[in-house]
Parts: C-alpha cells; structure tokens; sequence
C-alpha cells in the first residue's frame, strides 16, 4: 500500500475553533475533497503567529497540513476570503455561524462532500455580496438537507404520493415533506404552509442562490418559512442548533449595524 504523503493541501472554510492548552487552537475545517476535519494550530493565540487571521472562523483559506499521530497540524495558512462584510454585520455574521454550525453538525469527519462545499461557499459569498440573510438560511436549510439524503417532498404528498392542492398543506418532517389533507393525521407534527411558502420553497429548489436572494419576502412569509424549516432541522437533527439562539437575539435588537467582537464567532465546545 502506498504511504500518505505526510504534508498535503486544501482548500477549506474555517467552521469553528476551540482553545487547547496556553497558546494552542483545534479548528474544524470543512474541504473540498478532505471532507470535515480537525487539526491543530500550534502556537496561533500568539500575538506573533502568522497563521493568526488565516485561521479566523468563517474564513475561506488555503492550508497546508502535516499529518499528525491523532490530529494533523497546520504548517501554512493563507486567507482566500475573509468575508468582511458578513463580519461587519451581526445578522449576517449569526447567518453565517448558523450555516457552519449546520454544516457541521450533519457531517462526520473525513466524508468527502463537495456539494456541501460548494453550498456554503454560495452561502457566505451571498452573504458578503448583499443578499438577505433569512434567504440565503432557508436556501441553505433546504439544501443542504438534500444533500444529506433527507430531500423534502413538494410536488406530491409524501405520505401517499397524491396530488396536493393549492390549499394550506401540512410540512411535516417526519413524513419527509409536505402532506396532503387525507395523510394529515397521521403525519405527525409539522406547521401548516400557505401556498406562497409553499411556492417559495419550490423555487427555492430550482434556482441558485444568487437568484433566490431576488425574491422578496414579507415579514410574515419570511417567518412562516423559518418557523416550518427550523422544525424540520430540529427534527434531523435531533437538537436546538446553538446558533439559533443568536439568531434570535439578533433579530430582537433594535439595531443591527454593530460589528461582531471576534469572541462570539468561536465555539468553545464540542457539538
Ligand atoms: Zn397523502
């Protein structure tokens, strides 16, 4: 068998970091062809460390690993995109940690996913580019649950497969998409969708991201939306994602022009 090169490259979107020791750092990396991985940054929480501001969460850089006996080591950090736009902004910088956190929570480490990648790649890069946060999380939501194998039925009943109406239809994610009004009972819990949020969804699917950031939501759709799809996240994934929470409190705030202090972007635990 031929032995693994023992430095390698990629390319990857920082997802999260977590302090180790008096000057060390564990981050979790989302590649393109590594898949999700841990590796460890020695020395990065001091001031002179040059791989400092190329390891930041949320940042897309080029690394240089070595391996290592249980974790691999960053030799080399080089930011591709620092995204300062979503950092300067806290809707943008909570959608933004929302997306990683569930980027990261669906995956296990070392399963090759490109297509995961590639959607939060288009996450942050609308992001940054302007578009509406609560669009591109519903965008990314839908998603990159079919990504992960748990695609939402919207063109039929998911129960028997019949034919849905233009009426108030039930998202249920245990039936594993919408349910017409006869499979309602038994579908199990969900939230009732109106026909715009249903069309929503549908285009949602159909078109990139850039183009789903065009359409404009009211408040009411916009919340009906993220009120279903949280439900169905929280059903996939068993648990409240953290990032939610932040999500929430930055909704409530009056204003939301102030910059994100560095410290809120990490995580200190483990998911
Ligand atoms: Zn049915």
């Amino acid at each position: 068998m031929a032995e693994r090169p023992r430095v390698y490259k990629t390319e990857g979107i920082i997802l999260r970091r977590r302090n180790l020791g008096e000057a060390d750092s564990i981050f979790t990396v989302l590649s393109a062809h590594e898949g999700k991985f841990d590796a460890i940054a020695k020395g990065v929480r001091k001031t002179r460390s040059r791989m400092r501001g190329h390891l930041e969460p949320l940042t897309r850089s080029r690394l240089l690993l070595a391996r290592g006996r249980s974790l691999d080591v960053f030799t080399q950090a080089e930011t591709v995109a620092p995204y300062r736009a979503i950092r300067d902004d806290l809707e943008r910088s909570a959608t933004a940690i929302y997306c990683a956190e569930l980027a990261d929570r669906f995956t296990i480490e070392h399963a090759e996913n490109p297509g995961l990648y590639e959607l939060l790649l288009a996450a942050l890069e609308a992001l940054d580019g302007g578009s509406p946060p609560g669009a591109v999380a519903r965008y990314f939501e839908l998603h990159l649950l079919s990504l992960m194998g748990y695609e939402l039925q919207l063109d039929a009943c998911a129960a028997c497969r019949g034919r849905l109406e233009p009426v108030e239809t039930l998202l249920s994610a245990n039936a594993g998409g919408l349910v017409c009004e006869r499979c309602r009972a038994k579908a199990g819990a969900g939230r009732l969708l109106g026909v715009r949020a249903m069309k929503v969804l549908r285009y949602a699917r159909n078109v990139d991201i850039g183009a789903f950031g065009e359409v404009r939501l009211d408040q009411a759709l916009a919340k009906e939306l993220e009120g279903a799809m949280a439900e169905v996240i929280s059903h996939f994934l068993e648990r409240e994602p953290r990032a939610r929470r932040f999500l929430e409190i930055v909704a409530a705030l009056p204003g939301r022009e102030n910059a994100l202090a560095p410290g809120i972007v990490e995580s200190e635990q483990g998911p």
